[in-house]
């Protein structure tokens, strides 16, 4: 009885679903944060009362809701967020939790959904903030760009002058800062899926060793070496973005280059789990264990401040995530401090049709 009360007081909207997909119990928070009169409106209701029947192709789908829920099934616990039904026009965006509990040695699942409208409102003020930004700074960097190319070339012929050194950084910084912004815009519209994806089926090797002759002046400079590392039995072939996989390689590689200073850079291919995983080892200044989940995190640099003199942006493994995520890939990191880092990404071997 005391349970109940908490259950029914709590702001936390909670339901109690059984093994097969039918809700048992629903608290009063989950009522009012759908809208509903009472909770009695979705009792014995299959849970397909309370989800979404988007048309169109949607990451919100009954399918990875039902993914979901037999994850929770198997590991005793998930979380995600997904949108639910309030009515069939209107929808609640939240994150779901989803527990597997025991009652009177019955196994049943408990939904506990928190409403997040207002985060997401804030997310997507704060996105747009940053976009509007972003494109108003490039009309006028460019302006100042092509200022400093005409002193760069009219002004000041002597290499050595004084004034031709801070052109020269000038030029140098104006750069960085379009690489900024051409980085945020870009993960930006990745994320929103406003980048259309071209898959097509490819072999992935040329790809690969067009990116590492792309680097290769690069790594010499360093004097580095860089190889590929191909295995014996022939590769299968991927779907993929051609242009975006080997934007992928570049990241990788330059990043492998930057945080290097002695020893080699190897790429190495690998068929695996029905798919292909590419691995980019190098023997550079490594990532400390704690540092590793904050490299995928937007502007962020964990590399000592002698290396960033390159021009980071801290989106560069950002995008790359994007990218892999897009291929319905994973891509993660090895690291040991001073002995050297390995990204590797898997991409699976999809059928055309999955990809979108
Ligand atoms: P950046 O533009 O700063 O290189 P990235 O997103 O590509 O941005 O990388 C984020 C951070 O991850 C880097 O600033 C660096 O601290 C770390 N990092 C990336 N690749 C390596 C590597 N191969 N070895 C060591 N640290 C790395």
């Amino acid at each position: 009885i005391l349970f109940k009360e908490i259950f029914d007081q709590s702001s936390i909207g909670i339901a109690l679903i059984n093994l097969k997909g039918t809700i048992l119990f629903v608290n009063a928070a989950l009522a009012t944060i759908l809208e509903h009169e009472s909770s009695h409106d979705f009792i014995q209701k299959p849970i397909k009362f309370i989800l979404p029947e988007f048309k169109e192709r949607s990451p919100f789908s009954n399918d990875t809701f039902f993914e979901n829920f037999e994850k929770a099934k198997k590991t005793g616990f998930t979380t995600f967020e997904f949108v639910l039904k309030k009515s069939d026009e209107q929808w609640l965006q939240a994150e779901l939790l989803i527990n597997k509990i025991v009652i009177n040695q019955n196994l049943s699942l408990m939904l506990s959904v928190y409403d997040i409208t207002e985060r997401k409102r804030v997310e997507k003020l704060k996105d747009e903030f940053v976009e509007m930004i972003s494109h108003e700074l490039r009309v006028p960097l460019s302006t100042i760009n092509s200022s400093f190319d005409l002193l760069a070339t009219n002004e000041f012929n002597d290499k050595n002058d004084k004034k031709m050194q801070i052109v020269q950084t000038g030029k140098r910084n104006i750069d960085r800062l379009n690489r900024l912004i051409s980085d945020i815009l870009e993960s930006k519209k990745i994320s929103e899926g406003l980048i259309k994806m071209n898959f097509s089926k490819e072999e992935i090797l040329p790809i690969i060793e067009e990116a590492v002759q792309t680097m290769n002046p690069f790594a010499s400079s360093k004097n580095l070496s860089l190889n590929i590392i191909t295995p014996k039995e022939p590769l299968p072939d991927v779907y993929i973005d051609k242009n975006r996989i080997f934007q992928v390689m570049i990241n990788l590689i330059s990043n492998a280059i930057k945080y290097t200073d002695e020893g080699k850079i190897d790429v190495s291919l690998l068929s695996a789990n029905d798919g292909i995983m590419v691995k980019v080892s190098d023997t550079g200044i490594g990532i400390k264990t704690e540092d590793i989940p904050k490299l995928f995190q937007r502007f962020t640099s964990v590399a000592p401040q002698e290396y960033r003199k390159f021009g980071s942006t801290g989106l560069g493994l950002v995008i790359c995530k994007q990218i892999i995520e897009k291929h319905k890939g994973k891509i993660w990191v090895e690291s040991t401090p001073e002995i050297g880092s390995s990204f590797i990404f898997h991409i699976p071997i999809f059928i055309e049709a999955i990809r979108f």
